[in-house]
């Protein structure tokens, strides 16, 4: 057997040979590796430029990374190998730290966020948060998973603090911009923090509102669903529900603080006014007779609002009066010290006669002759006569002094009359006891201020009685009166405490309606007119049957007074033209717009 050959061509011409024994196909490489064979060098590895330029490209291109294709692509062309697997290195400890990453719990929490954040981040600003992770993680998955992460998180925590919002304030004019839509397990919500605000609603909160019971059971059903609330869709009825909830408490807790203003407001008048109640304690029955009468009922904003406007009438005409009652009780002072006086007098002269008629019987019984009784008659004429005088003086003082205090007390009365007539400050009609013009004013000013408020609606009625002056010529001006009278009376029975009645004029009436809807104060006037035929108005037991013809409007946000009575007395108008005895309501301003004028 021949030794290996030693020089390249005998190495050449033995690796030909091989090739041809061993049938292989006379490729580079079969060559390459028999020649190394045969050189004895086959441990040195050719450098296998070629297979790895291909690979340096497929690898960047796996690893999207062209910073790698150009570091492999260096240590190819240097044919260096160590450098070639360093190149390799960064990205496949990359791929081994994506191995690692749970991608699957990743998307999977997103989508959850995503779901839940609806009620208080926008689809829009969701996209734009992921777009921007998407773009700043540059294309290294490590990176993207550890913003995708956070961004996850930051969500979960959004959503926590939008949830504690929540439970603090809402408004229901201003719903969540989206409704949540998963089916969110309870266990989200933490279950102690459920406890908790189950227990503040029944212990601390249900505690406030057992004048308000309406509130109480809203309350009360609010604990249950806090408690059992499950599912998504609960939670979102549950989120509604304490929305309105809170909505009312606002509206209560204002309430309160408006009857507290105002019966403080009470009270500082009172105490404003005692100072000015010295004189006599009957200037105080007036006032303490209000003050009673509010005490005895539920208290109610109305309530009080015209407790304080009967305050300040009792105040006015007492303070009026006053002046007059105090000259005239001086008068009277004078008068009956002026009569003591003159009795004293009196008293005197006649014990002095008495002594003196005593002295003259004495003498008379002691008489001896005629001539001693004559001379004693002259003298019991003289001291009669003395008497006499002075009897009729007291009588003619006396009578004096009466006419004196009858005076007094007319202008007493006049004084009281007029000021009932004249007072600007007095807030009712004289004759019904209805609200005058003022009374309605005031009313009308609070009502309305109340009603936008409270986004609640307010109706007012303008009433005409159905000929009246026919009434008036047939059964005489003071049965036009009583009418009038019976009337308020019987409107009265039948408005609930919060309406309002008030005499426009004449034989006009206007009606308040808080808290009602067109509908709702057609109801009313019609029971105000079913009424008027149950209790009819009897004139010496004669039945009169009082009809009237109504318009009713709805008040519009920031409506004007006088434009709102304007369309009533329209829409009463319209009532009277076709046929009396009727309720009309008056258009809405804008569909009154768009009626087509009368032929
Ligand atoms: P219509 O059905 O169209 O309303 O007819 P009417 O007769 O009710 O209305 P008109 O306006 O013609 O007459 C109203 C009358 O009311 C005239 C007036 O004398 C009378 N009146 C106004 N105020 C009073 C009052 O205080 N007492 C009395 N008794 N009558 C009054
Ligand atoms: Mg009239
Ligand atoms: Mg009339």
């Amino acid at each position: 057997m021949n030794a290996s050959p030693r020089n390249p061509a005998d190495i050449a011409r033995e690796t030909i040979r091989r090739l041809a024994v061993r049938h292989l196909p006379p490729t580079p490489d079969h060559y390459q590796e028999i020649y190394a064979e045969i050189a004895g060098s086959a441990n040195v590895e050719a450098f296998p430029e070629r297979a790895m330029k291909q690979m340096a490209v497929e690898l960047a291109h796996v690893a999207a990374q062209p910073g790698l294709e150009r570091a492999l692509a260096l240590a190819v062309a240097q044919k260096d190998w160590a450098q070639f697997s360093k190149a390799l290195a960064a990205p496949l400890d990359d791929f081994a730290a994506q191995q690692r990453l749970t991608w699957n719990t990743l998307i999977r929490d997103l989508f959850r966020q995503w779901e839940n954040t609806a009620s208080h981040l926008s689809t829009a600003q969701k996209r734009e948060a992921l777009e921007h992770v998407l773009q700043s993680a540059g294309g290294n998955p490590a990176t993207l998973f550890a913003r995708l992460e956070n961004l996850n998180k930051s969500w979960a925590q959004s959503r926590d603090e939008a949830a504690a919002r929540n439970l603090e304030l809402s408004d229901p004019f201003f719903p969540a911009s989206e409704p949540a839509t998963l089916e969110a397990p309870a266990n989200e919500l933490l279950p102690e923090l459920r406890e908790i605000f189950a227990y503040a609603l029944e212990n601390c909160l249900h505690a406030f509102l057992n004048e308000d019971e309406r509130l109480a059971r809203e309350c009360h059903d609010l604990v249950e669903e806090v408690r059992y609330a499950n599912t998504g869709k609960q939670f979102q009825a549950l989120e509604r529900k304490l929305k309105g909830f809170v909505f009312r408490l606002e509206l209560l807790d204002e309430d309160h603080r408006e009857l507290r203003d105002s019966l403080l407001k009470l009270l500082r008048l009172l105490l404003e006014n005692v100072g000015e109640l010295v004189l006599d304690d009957q200037w105080l029955h007036g006032q303490i007779e209000v003050v009673r009468d509010i005490v005895n009922q539920p208290l109610s904003q109305k309530s009080l609002d015209d407790a304080e406007a009967r305050i300040r009438e009792v105040i006015f005409k007492q303070s009026q009066l006053k002046l007059g009652l105090q000259e005239a009780q001086n008068a009277l002072k004078a008068m009956l010290a002026g009569f003591v006086d003159h009795l004293n007098h009196f008293t005197g002269a006649t014990t002095d006669y008495h002594d003196k008629i005593s002295a003259i019987a004495d003498r008379i019984s002691h008489a001896d002759k005629l001539a001693d009784l004559e001379s004693l008659l002259p003298e019991v004429m003289r001291e009669t006569r003395v008497i006499q005088t002075s009897t009729r003086k007291s009588r003619d003082e006396l009578r004096a002094t009466q006419a004196r205090v009858r005076e007094t007390e007319a202008r007493v009365r006049e004084l009281e009359r007029e000021l009932a007539q004249t007072s600007k400050l007095v807030r009712h009609d004289q004759l019904t006891g209805a609200l005058n013009r003022r009374g309605l004013e005031e009313c009308y000013e609070k009502e309305a201020k109340r009603s936008e408020r409270r986004r609640t609606p307010i109706c007012l009625a303008l009433l005409d009685i159905d000929n009246f002056k026919s009434l008036n010529d047939a059964l005489g001006h003071s049965a036009g009166d009583e009418a009038l009278v019976h009337l308020t009376q019987v409107v009265r029975g039948t408005l609930r405490p919060q309406d309002s009645f008030a005499r426009f004029g004449g034989e006009e009436f206007i009606l308040l309606f808080p808290e009602s809807t067109l509908q709702q104060a057609a109801v009313a006037m019609t029971r105000i007119q079913r009424e008027l035929t149950r209790h009819i108005f009897l004139h010496h037991n004669q039945k009169v049957l009082i009809t009237f013809s109504a318009g009713i409007a709805l008040r519009q946000p920031g409506e004007a007074r006088d434009a709102l009575i304007h369309r009533a007395d329209a829409a009463m108008y319209e009532a009277k033209q076709s046929g009396k005895n009727r309720v009309v309501i008056a258009p809405s301003p804008e569909a009154a717009k768009t009626l087509p004028p009368a032929a």
